[in-house]
C-alpha cells in the first residue's frame, strides 16, 4: 500500500473526550458470557453472531494442507531470505527515530512485519509447525519484553512523554508507524489466542491502557487487539478509552473525510456524490465500525459498515471475488489490477464481518475471494508472487501496472516494491483457514466456509470433539463430516449453504434431513452426537454464465492517488464494454494461456482471441481426479467446455481494453476448455461476447445470492 495521506486528530479534540466518556460497560457482564465456552471473560453486552476459534481449533487437510505447506515452504517460513526488511522488521536493532519514522525513510519494515507475523503466527498454530511458532515467538518476543508504559504503543524505544517522539509518529508520514503498530498487534492478539502467553496480553494491555489517547492518535487499526485486550482482561482504563472513543460524535471527531469519521455513517446513496478510496484503508477504516457496534450497540455503526461494503462490491467488484485496487477501487474491468494486500484485507474484512453478523453470505465471498483471487497472487511454489492481477493477463506485465519504483506490478517477482504486497499476501490462508469453523454462544460449532479440514474444540458441557471434513470442495459439491466427541453429547451444529447453491442436500447417519436454511444461509441440526456420527453435503452446482460491462476505462491506474466519483453500474454514464465471465459454484473459471519456463513466460502458440457465445454457450462438466498433491495445477480436476467463437482481437498492451462492441456471429463457434482461475498464470477470464448482453447480471457480487 502507498501512503493514501494518513490524517492526524488535532490533539486540541482529545480535552473532550472526557465530557463524552461513559462508565466503563460490562465487568458485571463477565458470569453471563463466561458459560459460552469461547465467549471472552469480558464483552461488551451486544455479541456477535459467532465466536472465533483459537488459531490451530481447525487444521487445513488434503488439497488445503498441501497449499499451507507450500506457503510454510515458500514466503511464510522464509521471508528473512527474502528481503533485508523482514529481518529488521520489529527487531531490537532497528528502532527508527526521528524523521525516519516516515514511511519511506525506514519505517516500512513496521507494516511488513505486522503483515508477515500476523501469518506466520496463524500458518504454524493452523498447521500445528512447531517451527514456524517458535519463529513467531522469537520474533513477537522482541515487542513483548521491551512494551513499556512509556513507549508509544509497540514503538517501546520512542518516549511518549518527549516532544521530539511525539511529533514524529503524529505528523506527516511518520503517522504512517503507529498504523503499523495496528497490524502488528492484530498479530499479537492472535498469537495470544494460540499460545495463551500471558506476557502477550501483558504487553496488549500496557500498550493500549496507558497514559494518553494512542488508540485514538493512531488509526482504526489498533482497535482489534486493544478491544481484544479488553475482553480477555476486563481492563478498567481500556474499557474507558474504548467508550470514549466510540461516543465521540462527528462534531467532537472534527473532520469528515478522515480514519475515524467517513466511515461511521452511510453512504449517501446519490450516484457520483461519495469519492472512492484506496482500498487498503478503505477496509481498515470501514471494518472497525462494527466493534464499535458491538461496543456500544449502536446498529447504526453496523449498518454504516455494511453498506459501504455493499456499495464497493456493487462498483468494483471482479468476476474474481475482490474489488478492483490498483490501489484505488473503480468500475469492474478485464484489465483492472487488484493488490495482493487486498485479497489479504479483503478475507480478513469478510471473516469479521462474518463473526460479528453471522450472515452466510460473507462466507461466500470468503470462499470466491480465496479460491479464484488468493491463488493468482502467487505462483504455484509459493516464491514469487504479484503486485497487482488482473481478470485477464495474455502477455507478461501487462497491464503495465508501472506502480511505484519497481515497475512490474503485474509480474511474478520475489518481491515487489514497495514491499507491502509480499508481506500482506502470508496472511490470506491463515485468516481463511482459521474462520472455517467458528463457536456459537449455545456451545455448538458452525461451519462458515468449507474445504478439506478438521476442527478440534470443545462444545456442550465443554466435552472435546473432532470433525473431519473430508472433500476436495470447490472441485467437488459433496462434504462429509465425520463427527468424534469424545463422549455423548448434545450440542448444536450449524451448516453455511452458499448462496449460489439452489438445493442443498443433506444426511445425518445416511437419513436425509429436511432443514430449512434460517435467514442468515445457516441449517442447524441439534442433536446428541455420538462418536462415529455422520453429515453429508451436497451442494449441486450449476455452471453459471454472467454477462456485464466493463466501464473501466482503459487499465486505469493512474498512480496519482486521488479520488474519483462512485457510479453503481446502473447509473454509470460509461456506456462499457459488454463481457461474459463462467463461474461453477464458488470458482470462477478462465480460458488458459499455459505458462511455460515461469509464470510470466505465456505460451506463444496459445490461442485466446475468442468471443464466448452468450446465445448458445453449452456449458459442459469434465471432471478428473485431484492430483496426488495439491500445486493449483494447468491439468485442473475440474474444467468447463463451452462455445466461443474465434475473433480478430489485437489489444494495445500498454492500454489493453474488450472490444467494445459484441461480435456478429458470422462464423461457427468451437469448443474451448476452461480451467479454474486459480489455475491459470496467463488467462481470458472476462470474454468479449458474441451479442450484446441483454440479460445483464453484474455486479459478480451479486452470482452468491440468486435470489
Ligand atoms: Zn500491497
Amino acid at each position: 500500500m502507498k501512503r493514501p495521506g494518513v490524517v492526524v486528530l488535532v490533539a486540541a479534540l482529545f480535552a473532550c473526550i472526557g465530557l463524552h466518556a461513559q462508565p466503563p460497560v460490562v465487568a458485571d457482564e463477565a458470569p453471563i458470557a463466561a458459560k459460552a465456552i469461547y465467549a471472552r471473560p469480558f464483552e461488551p453486552p451486544t455479541r456477535p453472531a459467532f465466536l472465533a476459534l483459537p488459531p490451530g481449533a481447525v487444521e487445513p487437510e488434503g488439497w488445503l494442507r498441501d497449499w499451507c505447506l507450500a506457503a510454510r515452504d515458500g514466503y511464510t517460513g522464509h521471508m528473512d531470505e527474502v528481503h533485508e526488511a523482514f529481518r529488521q522488521a520489529w527487531a531490537a536493532d532497528y528502532r527508527m527515530t526521528g524523521e525516519r519514522l516516515a514511511w519511506p525513510k525506514g519505517a516500512w519494515p513496521y507494516e511488513g512485519g505486522g503483515y508477515w507475523f500476523d501469518g506466520l503466527g496463524r500458518l504454524g498454530y493452523a498447521l500445528h509447525d512447531e517451527t514456524l511458532i517458535e519463529q513467531a515467538k522469537r520474533r513477537f518476543d522482541v515487542v513483548v519484553t521491551h512494551t513499556n508504559p512509556n513507549g508509544i504503543l509497540f514503538l517501546w524505544w520512542l518516549d511518549k512523554n518527549s516532544p521530539e517522539d511525539v511529533k514524529a509518529v503524529t505528523e506527516g508520514s511518520g503517522s504512517w508507524s503507529i498504523w503499523a503498530t495496528g497490524l502488528l498487534s492484530r498479530g499479537m492478539s492472535g498469537y495470544y489466542a494460540g499460545s495463551q502467553d500471558p506476557a502477550v496480553l501483558r504487553a496488549l494491555e500496557t500498550a493500549y491502557s496507558g497514559e494518553g489517547d494512542w488508540i485514538q492518535k493512531s488509526t482504526p487499526s489498533n482497535l482489534w487487539a486493544a478491544f481484544d485486550a479488553y475482553t480477555w482482561t476486563g481492563n478498567q482504563a481500556l474499557a474507558q478509552k474504548l467508550t470514549a472513543l466510540f461516543a465521540l460524535d462527528e462534531k467532537a471527531m472534527g473532520r469528515g473525510g478522515d480514519f475515524w469519521n467517513r466511515y461511521r455513517r452511510l453512504p449517501n446513496a446519490q450516484p457520483g456524490t461519495e469519492d472512492n478510496d484506496h482500498v487498503v484503508h478503505f477496509l481498515e477504516s470501514t471494518t472497525p465500525w462494527v466493534l464499535g457496534y458491538l461496543w456500544t450497540g449502536n446498529r447504526e455503526l453496523l449498518d454504516a459498515t455494511l453498506a459501504w461494503h455493499a456499495l464497493l462490491e456493487r462498483v468494483a467488484m471482479q468476476p474474481s471475488g475482490v474489488p478492483v485496487a490498483d490501489e484505488w477501487y473503480g468500475p469492474t474491468g478485464a484489465f483492472r489490477g487488484t493488490e495482493t494486500c487486498d485479497v489479504a484485507g479483503y478475507v480478513w474484512s469478510k471473516a469479521m464481518l462474518l463473526l460479528v453478523t453471522g450472515d452466510g453470505a460473507m462466507g461466500d465471498r470468503m470462499e470466491r475471494a480465496l479460491f479464484n483471487a488468493g491463488p493468482a497472487t502467487v505462483t504455484r511454489d509459493f516464491k514469487n508472487h504479484v503486485y497487482f492481477q488482473s481478470p485477464n493477463r495474455m502477455v507478461p506485465n501487462s497491464p503495465v501496472f508501472d506502480h511505484g519504483p519497481r515497475a512490474e506490478g503485474g509480474n511474478y517477482e520475489l518481491y515487489h516494491s514497495p514491499l507491502c504486497c509480499t508481506a500482506a499476501l502470508n496472511r490470506t490462508l491463515p485468516w481463511y483457514v482459521t474462520h472455517m469453523w467458528t463457536a456459537t454462544y449455545d456451545n455448538g460449532l458452525a461451519a462458515t466456509c468449507y474445504g478439506p479440514c478438521r476442527v478440534r474444540a470443545l462444545v456442550g458441557e465443554r466435552v472435546p470433539v473432532a470433525i473431519d471434513c473430508e472433500t476436495d470442495y470447490p472441485f467437488t459439491d459433496t462434504i462429509k463430516m465425520t463427527v468424534a466427541p469424545e463422549k455423548e453429547t448434545s450440542f448444536p451444529l450449524s451448516l453455511r449453504i452458499p448462496g449460489w447453491c439452489e438445493e442443498a442436500s443433506l444426511r445425518v447417519n445416511g437419513e436425509p434431513l429436511l432443514a430449512e436454511k434460517d435467514s442468515q444461509n445457516f441449517v442447524r441440526i441439534s442433536r446428541t452426537w455420538k462418536s462415529g456420527d455422520t453429515v453429508s453435503l451436497r451442494f449441486p452446482i450449476t455452471p453459471v454464465v454472467a454477462t456485464g460491462f466493463d466501464r473501466a476505462k482503459g487499465t486505469a491506474p493512474t498512480h496519482s492517488h486521488h479520488a474519483t466519483k462512485l457510479f453503481p453500474p446502473e447509473a454509470n454514464p460509461e456506456p462499457g464494454r459488454p463481457y461474459a465471465s463462467v463461474s461453477y459454484g464458488p470458482l470462477l473459471f478462465a480460458l488458459p494461456i499455459r505458462d511455460t519456463k515461469d509464470a510470466n513466460t505465456p505460451d506463444p502458440a496459445a490461442r485466446w482471441k475468442f468471443a464466448f457465445d452468450v446465445q448458445n454457450p453449452r456449458v459442459a462438466v469434465e471432471r478428473r481426479p485431484m492430483p496426488e498433491r495439491w500445486d493449483w495445477p494447468l491439468a485442473a480436476p475440474l474444467a468447463l467446455t463451452v462455445n466461443a467463437m474465434p475473433i480478430d482481437w489485437t489489444p494495445d498492451w500498454k492500454d489493453p481494453a474488450l472490444p467494445g462492441v459484441p461480435f456478429a456471429k458470422d462464423k461457427p463457434s468451437q469448443r474451448i476448455t476452461l480451467i479454474p482461475y486459480g489455475c491459470t498464470k496467463f488467462r481470458v477470464s472476462m470474454f468479449p461476447v458474441t451479442e450484446r448482453p441483454q440479460k445483464v447480471t453484474e455486479p459478480q457480487g451479486r452470482l452468491e445470492k440468486r435470489n
